[in-house]
Formats: structure tokens, sequence, C-alpha cells
């Protein structure tokens, strides 16, 4: 038996894993990552960190498989957006990496987009003018930066799937499509490095890598890493991957990870859609020079909420604790979460707003409080499928996964209000298995991602139940709150 090796590169941790060829997860390892707040909203990784112990990660899983012969592949997986800046010769890092929660660049995106632009890079990108994307952090840091500029030909750049090859492999610089596609650099609709966008946000051409398919031969990695090489086979964002590991190959079928934030995609297929909704277009993969789209809705705010009332409010011990807590009572008492802590993302893209906890009374107790932060995700959610709607592409059902889904008041308050059957497979690490997928497609494993899908495991189904009545007084009560946080009421 030979495994697959999936390298989950995330935000917080960076993971390896061990899967057989049927998706089942036979070992994994795990290593924190150092989080860099250098000043208010500034947010950055080291990536010579990100590598020691990714790498570390997966030599473990190598020595768990027994040896590099039982390896058949690797797959990537990775935070998107983030960049980084190294030397191409040696593979040094020459800057911090800016994750992509960084907000340096909202005056640059603010600019550009008063100046008219963001039509534009809309039409060609499918994403928004905001820092969340790679390409404006890129142009900041080669002004700011200057041993970047310094370093002349041997600076490359790239999201962190190509920092991960250029290292594993010792120097090829490739960068998957669905990783490109974040950087708001690329035409998605039919080309790569676009010359109009480059010039916007002041990027070379030269600096950036190759973009690639999600599965096939990405090169192998170097014989001292692991014992012997080992071809890498498999690569897409988190996101991207998560979708394919929810099985999301089918236009219209929709998955939502519920983690630190909540990131939801609805597959679809060769259409390129177009949101008038303030959804993202992005792709979603690329099998033999083929693209695969989806339309994105990106919440800013999802499980860090609960952290918060965990971390900053004390009103919990653990994240668990909220469930029971919200069964205690019989509804929200008329208390409601708008949790803007860090703006509000789509369909409002308002970086600016606030959170809010309406509709207190004494009779209001920490279980209601507890209640309103679950239904918010309920509520969130709800908004999306409306511009989703709006733009053509209701959801007939939805698949869900991220830590927070551990939560069964909140699966079934997700199928109460968005008046759907929601999804939740046993093994929830979607992420890594999308990875695994591609990885075993392109290693020839899998004909194609159908019939990788058979990893995919059993799942569980929550039914919409509640009282019609209730669920309308449950969306009217939500506008009204986020009407008063946007200051619109
Ligand atoms: P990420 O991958 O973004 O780091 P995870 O998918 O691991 O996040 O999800 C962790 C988040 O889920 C944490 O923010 C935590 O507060 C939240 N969480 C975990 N378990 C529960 C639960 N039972 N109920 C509500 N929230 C939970």
């Amino acid at each position: 038996m030979r495994y697959i090796l999936v390298i989950d590169e995330g935000t917080t941790s960076t993971r390896a894993m061990l899967f057989a060829a049927d998706g089942k997860l036979m070992s994994s390892a795990q290593e924190a990552l150092t989080q860099y707040y250098p000043a208010p909203g500034l947010v950055e990784h080291d990536a010579a960190e990100i590598w020691t112990k990714t790498l570390a990660c997966a030599q473990a899983m190598v020595t768990q498989a027994g040896g590099t012969d039982r390896i058949a592949c690797i797959g990537i997986t990775n935070q998107r957006e983030t960049v980084v800046f190294w030397d191409r010769r040696s593979g040094e890092p020459l800057a911090p990496a800016i994750v992509w929660q960084d907000r340096r660049t909202a005056d640059i995106c603010a600019a550009l987009k008063n100046a008219g632009h963001e039509d534009m890079v809309q039409a060609k990108t499918g994403l928004l003018l905001d820092p969340y994307f790679s390409g404006s952090k890129i142009g900041w840091a080669l002004k700011n930066w200057p041993q970047l500029m310094e370093a002349g030909n041997n600076l490359a750049v790239g999201t962190i799937e190509s920092y991960l090859v250029h290292r594993l492999t010792g120097g090829a610089h490739m960068s998957d499509a669905t990783n490109a596609s974040r950087t708001a650099l690329m035409a998605i609709g039919s080309s790569g490095w676009d010359d109009g966008l480059l010039s916007l946000f002041d990027v070379p051409r030269g600096i950036l890598p190759e973009i690639t398919d999600c599965a096939g031969d990405m090169g192998t990695t170097l014989p001292a890493l692991f014992g012997r090489p080992i071809k890498i086979t498999g690569m897409a964002g988190d996101q991207q991957a998560a979708t394919i590991g929810q099985g999301c190959l089918e236009p219209g079928q929709t998955k939502a990870t519920f983690g630190t934030g909540a990131f939801i995609l609805t597959q679809t297929g060769r259409r390129l859609p177009q949101s008038k909704n303030k959804l993202l277009s992005t792709i979603v993969w690329q099998l033999n020079g083929e693209r695969n789209y989806a339309l994105e809705g990106s919440v800013f705010v999802a499980g860090s909420l609960i952290q918060w009332l965990r971390d900053d409010l004390g009103l919990i011990g653990k994240a668990p604790e909220t469930e029971p807590l919200a069964r205690s009572v019989a509804d929200n008492g008329g208390v409601y979460f708008v949790p803007a802590l860090s703006g509000l993302g789509a369909p409002y893209w308002r970086p600016d707003a606030r959170g809010m906890i309406s509709g207190l009374s004494f009779s209001a107790t920490k279980a209601h409080i507890a209640r309103a932060a679950l239904e918010a995700m309920a509520h969130q959610a709800h908004d999306l499928k409306t511009a989703y709607g709006a733009d053509g592409c209701d959801w007939q059902e939805l698949r869900i996964d991220g830590g927070m889904v551990a939560n069964d008041w909140m699966a079934q308050d997700l199928a109460d209000i968005l008046d759907i059957t929601v999804e939740r497979p046993a093994f929830i690490e979607t992420t890594a298995l999308g990875a695994a997928m591609l990885a075993g497609v392109g290693a020839g494993l899998y004909d194609s991602l159908a019939d990788a899908a058979a990893m995919r495991g059993p799942v569980e189904k929550f039914s919409p139940t509640i009282n019609p009545a209730v669920r309308a007084a449950r969306l009217t009560g939500w506008s009204d709150a986020v009407a008063k946080t946007l200051g619109v009421a």
C-alpha cells in the first residue's frame, strides 16, 4: 500500500497528513506558526519558519509511512493570498511574508477604486479592489523594502504553495491556477498574468511564477529532503481544495467552511461567473489546461467570534460550551449579534463596519448572547445565499465543514434559516482530502476527480424543521440589526 502525503499549510498552523488511496487518514503531524503583528492592521509570517516546520511535519509522515517508497505522491494546499519574497538561488526569504489578513494597502486599493479601476479589475480577475488580495501587497513591498529591488533578477515572489514547491524541488517556480487567481494579477477567463493588472499594481512579470494545472507533474522533491525523490502531483488553495474535498464537482454544488472565518464556494463549471452582488469569481481547478470556476463569498468573522467570547469576554471556557448554552434558552430573547469585529465581508464589503449586540434587556443572559453568536453564522450564510440567488446560483443544499460545524445546534440552525438540507461529512478535514484527491489524479491513482470523490466518506444530514413564522421573525430581526450596524436604519 502506498500513501498520499498532503501538506496543509494553514494560517495558524502547518500540517502534514498521510492518506490511504481510499481516503482514510492514517496519520498527521502539526506545528503552530508564529503570527507577527508589527502594527495595527499588519499581519506577517516568517516564511523560513513555515518551510522548516512544514518540512519537519512532512518528514515525520514519511517516517510514519515506513519510508519514501511507501509514498506515492505529494499534494499541497495552503492559506491563499499570503505572499512570500525570496532569493531564487538559496530559497531564503528576503522579507516577511505578508499575510492575507494584512490591511496595509487599504489606501492604495481605495485610491485605485476612486480612480475608477474596480470594474476592470473585477471583469478580469473576478475579485474586488481590496487589500485581501496579493497584487497591491507585492507592489507595496517592492516600493518599501529596498532589499527586494536590490536582489534584481534573483528576486522570486509567489504565494505560499509556490514557495513550498521552490524549496521542495530546489528551484521550480510555479503556482497553480487556483492560487494564482487570488493575486488580482491574473486574467482568470482565458489567460495568465495580465499586463494591465501588472502595471496597475506595479509588479514586474519576471518575478512571478509560471501558472500551472492543479494536478499533474509538478516536479520531484530534492533527494536530500526525504531520502529519495517524491513526485508532487496536486496543488490548490485551501478553499478550492475543500470544495473538491466536499465533492462539489457539478455546477450548483456548494460548500461552506466555518473556521476562523467562513468561506462559501459554489461550483459553476466551465462558466466564469460575473457577480452583480459583490461575490467573487475564482478558479476552482485547472486540469489539462481547462478551468472550472466557482462563485465565492467570504465572511471574515465566524469561529473567531466564539474565540472572542472565550478569550476576551470570558463568557465561556471552551468553544463547544456554546452548544448547551444555546439549547438552554427557548429563543434568542430578541438579542442579535452582528459580528463585524473586523468589518463585514461579502456581500457587504464594509471594512469600516464594527460589531454590535442589539436587543439587550435585563432578561438577557449569557446564554442569549452565546445563542445570538451562533445564530449569526446562519444569518451571515443566509445573506450570502440571497446574493448567490440574485446572481442566478441559488443553493439546493449546503455541504459544511470546518472546526465550528462540530456544533450540532449550529448545523441544525443553518438548515433551518437557509431552509435547505445541510450535509456534514463524518471526515471534516475536507481541505486536506481535496489536496489528496488532486494529487491522486495527478499521480494516476484516479482517472478523474469524480473517481477520486470515492475518497469522501459517509455524511450526516440536517433538514429544516423550524416554524416558518419563527424563521421569518429571525430574518427580520437580523436585517434590522445589520441595518443599525451599517448606520442605515
Ligand atoms: P481554522 O482552520 O480557521 O484555524 P478551524 O476550522 O480549526 O479553524 O475551526 C476552529 C474555530 O472553530 C475556532 O475559532 C473555534 O472557536 C470554533 N469552534 C470549534 N469548536 C466549536 C464548537 N463546538 N462550537 C462553536 N465553535 C467552535
